[in-house]
């Protein structure tokens, strides 16, 4: 018998995590939290679980595997993962015992991390009892792979999170050429399409150029691992203004020693030796001083260095919050975009400075996502991670005319 279960990511974006069961067999595809702005959601725990595989390092995706690491399950993923993964988990611990969020493992678990991984490379075969595994680059982030599962004949393909068109940073996924039986696919953008990058991007340059002419500080929120380095090497010709605080240095450190996954690697190399590292809150006063651009964590706000700027530039006329990345609900910069107040913890401030999104979105939009289904044409579709995976499905079976569905957590589909 081969079956897939959803134990979390159904109907969602957070907390992923899909068992697929062949016989005596049984691979956990992902396992990640769902961080919410009080509690942290983590998927049940599976009986039995002989190895896990997680498509990329961001906690949706990575984040409750500490929980089972202590009981020697090998965790198979790219050497970049691996590094990544243990950075985001340390620091989701940091944050966690800060916040008060109670957490469900100790930093030693993540250790363990260390001990139980086997790295493997993209298109390489490797073997979980009968079940033939292979990575494929997802395009996503560094190091994110999209996962194939050969048993019993079939093949399940579950792409992670993945974007088709390059970024600057990657280049776009790879697709397995077998014939693929059933296809477990994200949906975060199932229902839009991106805005033509390259005119988003003209965009963006424009209101920075606007910025720094009337000597503005640029304060650029981003996640630490992916979206800083895309803009980076967007904003390659402003390197003189560039400051890199938060997280995001020491991600970018870890990117830059596997550039095998990079596109433009010795670029952002140059690109992150002349930013200015920021560390304390007295280099970040002096930079307040005069024109900067300033990348830093948390990207939806939540902390970080970003809170610190922003409680300093909110009232000013001359700064500027440029938002990059995709803004979960409730969190202080959805909040911020909805409403024009910053909230966080007791604080709860009018923003005056300027205030604009992006989508430099690293997902595959919903021409992607078909472009995707076409050249894989599955035999059955599972929608998975997103908001409207319902409404997708039903879109993928009226264009396609191939079986899809959007399953709740919990479910359990058979693979015939
Ligand atoms: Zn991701
Ligand atoms: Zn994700």
């Amino acid at each position: 018998m081969l079956s897939i279960t959803g134990l979390g990511g159904c109907g969602e974006v957070g907390k992923s995590a899909f068992l697929i069961n062949s016989d005596s067999t049984n691979i956990l595809l992902d396992y990640g939290v769902k961080i919410q702005q009080e509690t942290i959601e983590y998927p049940p725990i599976p009986k039995r679980v002989d190895a896990i595989i997680p498509s990329h390092s961001h906690l949706d995706h990575s984040g409750a595997i500490p929980v089972l690491s202590k009981a020697r399950i090998p965790i198979y993923l790219t050497d970049a993962s691996l590094e990544l993964t243990v950075l985001l988990l340390k620091d989701s611990v940091k944050i966690s015992e800060r916040n008060g969020q109670p957490i469900n493992f100790s930093k030693k678990d993540i250790y363990y991390i260390l001990k139980n991984a086997k790295t493997v490379k993209y298109e390489k075969d490797f073997f979980i009892n009968d079940v033939r595994c292979r990575l494929f680059d997802a395009g996503h982030i560094p190091g994110s792979a999209g996962i194939l599962l050969s048993a019993k004949n079939k093949n399940i393909f579950y792409t992670g999170d993945m974007k088709l068109e390059p970024q600057y940073l990657v280049n776009g996924c790879s697709l397995p050429r077998e014939k693929i039986d059933v296809l477990i696919t994200e949906s975060t953008y199932s229902d839009r399409n991106h805005p033509d990058r390259k005119k988003e991007e003209k965009n963006f340059k424009e209101r920075i150029d606007e910025a720094l002419n009337m000597n503005e500080t640029v304060l650029i929120p981003s996640f630490a691992v992916g979206r800083a380095q895309e803009i980076l090497l967007i904003l390659k010709d402003y390197r003189k203004y560039i400051a890199l605080d938060g997280m995001a240095q020491e991600a970018t450190k870890i990117i830059l020693r596997h550039k095998k996954y990079l596109k433009n690697g010795p670029e952002l190399e140059e690109i992150f030796m002349s930013a200015k590292k920021v560390k304390n809150n007295k280099q970040r006063d002096m930079l307040l001083k005069k024109p900067h651009i300033i990348v830093t964590t948390a990207g939806m706000l939540s902390g970080g260095p970003a809170v610190y700027y922003i409680k300093k530039i909110y009232n000013r006329k001359n700064s500027r919050i440029l938002l990059v990345g995709f803004q979960v609900e409730e969190t202080p910069g959805k909040i911020l975009l909805d409403t024009g107040v910053f909230r966080n913890n007791d604080t709860k401030l009018q923003v005056r400075c300027k205030v604009e999104k992006f989508d430099f979105s690293s997902h595959a939009g919903k021409n992607e996502l078909f472009k995707i289904i076409e050249t894989l044409k599955p035999k059955q579709v599972i929608c998975v991670h997103g908001d409207k995976c319902g409404k997708f499905a039903k879109d993928i079976e009226k264009e396609f005319k191939i079986p899809a569905i959007a399953p709740k957590n919990g479910d359990k589909i058979l693979v015939r």
